[in-house]
């Protein structure tokens, strides 16, 4: 029997409640963060979009800001330039574990940490305020709104980046981070405080998932740009639990430590959700509960396309 989206939505969300796992630790505004929050949305490629649960709290994007600002990068200086100072191969490590290619100094991917510093820092921009800001608009064309920073959240993270900002300075005496260290992690933290809705990350990846269109049709990312970003989704963008993702659930994801979960189906559309308490490898326990149970009711898995 077919049952309307929402509805359907409404169902998934009253069925997975039940949690375990623990909010994210390292600053207040996580460990005060309402473990009980759960929201799941669903956008199609033209925008329209589908939600359920708590749609309207706002939590900042984290590492879900990852795959975006690395395909800004791209943009920016083309794959051959990016690929010098990042690699592409999945670390098996811990999101911020100093995962560095023996041999070029490179991260092994820009899903982790070290990665994400080395791409935030070739962003173009005069200054800091004007990469924040172009990075700002670049994630609002895709959400299909203005997005704004957690000032709170981006001052806590500061205070805390010490072990980033460890990550930088390494990564500039290797020569793999163009800029200041001290700027670059001053954006890269503010990158992770921008707020968003499950809404907003659901239409996000929907824009993704139609090879870089955002909302309003128009052509934010190149497709074979948003191709290799997709495909480094694919194999890294739940860190070490990259491998058990794809063979379980099967398409591009990411996740974020404040609880927010991203899923790509290529040509139909983006999932999100949202639920702050996460599993050992730091993604939301239900958000990855709420993907398995949809690839159970729908089959998401890419490789049973075949
Ligand atoms: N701001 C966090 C950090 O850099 C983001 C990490 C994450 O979401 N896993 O440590």
């Amino acid at each position: 029997m077919e049952i309307p989206i929402t509805e359907y939505l409404e169902q998934l969300v009253a069925a997975n409640r039940e949690d375990s796992g623990e909010t994210a630790q390292y600053i207040p505004e996580f460990a005060q963060a309402d473990p009980d929050r759960l929201a799941v949305a669903f956008a199609t490629p033209d925008g329209r979009v589908y939600c359920a649960g708590d749609v309207e709290t706002e939590f900042s994007i984290q590492s879900i800001s990852k795959p975006f600002t690395y395909a800004l990068a791209i943009i920016d200086h083309g794959l051959a330039h990016v690929l010098e100072h990042v690699d592409v191969e999945p670390s098996g490590d811990a999101f911020n574990e100093i995962s560095l290619d023996p041999e070029t100094g490179r991260p092994m991917n820009p899903m982790i940490n070290a990665g994400a510093i080395a791409v935030h820092g070739l962003l173009t921009g005069a200054d800091r305020e004007a990469r924040d800001e172009r990075l700002l608009s670049f994630y609002s064309r895709l959400a299909g709104r203005r997005l704004e920073v957690d000032e709170k959240v981006h001052a806590s993270e500061l205070s805390e980046a010490h072990r980033n900002t460890a990550i930088a300075y390494m990564l500039k005496s290797l020569g793999k981070l163009e800029g200041d260290p001290v700027d670059v992690v001053h954006g890269y933290t503010r990158q992770c405080s921008v707020n968003v809705t499950v809404r907003d990350l659901a239409r996000m990846a929907a824009a993704l998932s139609a090879g870089g269109r955002a909302p309003d049709g128009t052509q934010v990312i190149d497709p074979g740009v948003n191709r290799h970003v997709l495909s480094v989704m694919a194999t890294c963008g739940m860190y070490d639990s990259s491998g058990e993702w794809l063979t379980r659930v099967g398409i591009p994801a990411k996740s974020g430590v404040s609880g927010g979960l991203l899923g790509v189906l290529p040509g139909q559309g983006g999932i999100a959700a949202f639920s702050p308490r996460l599993d050992a490898h730091g993604n939301s326990v239900r958000g990855i509960r709420i993907f398995e149970r949809m690839n159970q009711h729908m089959g998401l898995h890419l490789m049973d396309a075949i």
